[in-house]
């Protein structure tokens, strides 16, 4: 009987390395061998025949045999389900990788960032001033006097009496001239305040100015530089005009419309159905604020402009509220 046992357990170990991962051939060895009506339960109920003595020694071999199969059986098992898994969750090198998400830049700051460059292949140069500021440079420099009535153009929140929060990026020219001499060629982009808020308006919000002075500049410059500006900032095809207008510090005095990015001049909401969008204010430097910074306004002349460069974002971008740019929620960041 031990012979029996012996080549059974042979058989089956052969069996088992035949099956070749093949779970079902695997599960009919463990039938034929191991099952209720198996082999191994026939051998067991043959045990009763035997003496008592010889029946307590075969019954321990076959006992050994059975747990030998049975571990063999399990670990063939183990195997060839291992590979199954490994055969359908296959490394697929043709996938695109994931991408870790990285920040960029806000789109007021591009909006800075392609102004600049505009204007600095057109050889302007970037400066920069305080926003905490003189009311001397915000105002009176800028042929705006304590008493004047353009004072109430510009809501402007003061720290003391002689200190504002800057009300607008103009002072920086006066800054500017008060240190060098001409010819000058400045852009100054930069944050601005004002006690206003709604719809179109925020209490803190983005300026450029820009200052170019020199002997004979004229009107004719003013326009090809803007014009120039407009172009590339909007597209080569977008028409501007000149409308005459009024600051302290400029005479004359011009706003830029551009053709309405929306409508292209045909009339819609977005421009009132004018078919214009004012983009910016500028003019001739006036000769007042020259005399403040010691320039001879009969030796040299100069223009300034400045335009709101959340105000640029929104007409390129075709944004329709302020709000936007300074809620910095990430799924309108992300657009960008
Ligand atoms: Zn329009």
């Amino acid at each position: 009987m031990e012979n029996e046992i012996r080549s059974l357990l042979e058989t089956a170990s052969r069996l088992i390395s035949g099956a070749q991962d093949d779970i079902k051939a695997l599960e009919q060895v463990r039938v034929r061998y191991l099952g209720r009506k198996g082999e191994f339960a026939a051998l067991f109920k043959g045990l009763v025949a035997l003496p008592d003595d010889e029946r307590r020694r075969v019954g321990k071999v076959l006992n050994e045999a059975k747990v030998e199969l049975e571990a063999l059986l399990n670990g063939a098992m183990d195997l060839s389900r291992e590979k199954l898994r490994s055969r359908t969750q296959f490394f697929d090198v043709t996938i695109p990788g994931r991408r870790p998400l990285t920040g960029h830049l806000h789109p007021i700051t591009q909006t800075a960032v392609e102004i600049g460059r505009i204007f600095s292949g057109l050889g302007f140069e970037t400066v920069e001033g305080p926003e905490i500021e003189l009311d001397y440079y915000n105002f009176e420099a800028l042929n705006i006097p304590r008493d004047h009535p353009a004072r109430d153009m510009q809501d402007t929140f003061y720290i003391s009496e002689d200190v504002v929060l800057r009300t607008h990026t103009s002072p920086i020219q006066v800054r500017v001239m008060e240190k060098r001499r001409p010819p000058i060629r400045i852009i100054a982009p930069g944050r601005t305040y004002r006690c206003d808020s709604d719809v179109t308006h925020t209490p803190m919000f983005h300026q450029v100015e820009g200052l170019m002075v020199g002997e004979n500049i004229s009107f004719g410059d003013l326009k090809g530089i803007l014009t120039v500006f407009v172009h590339q900032m909007f597209g080569p095809h977008v028409g501007l005009r000149f409308r005459p207008s009024f600051f302290p510090f400029t005479e004359p005095s011009a706003e830029v419309d551009i053709q309405c990015v929306m409508c292209r001049g045909a009339g819609c909401r977005v421009c009132s159905q004018t078919g214009w969008l004012e983009i910016l204010g500028s003019g001739m430097v006036d000769p007042e604020v020259f005399k403040m910074v010691g320039y001879d306004p009969e030796t040299v002349t100069g223009f300034a402009f400045g335009m709101g460069i959340e105000r640029i974002a929104m007409l390129k971008y075709g944004i329709d509220d302020l709000r936007l740019f300074f809620e910095n929620d990430l799924r309108f960041l992300r657009q960008f």
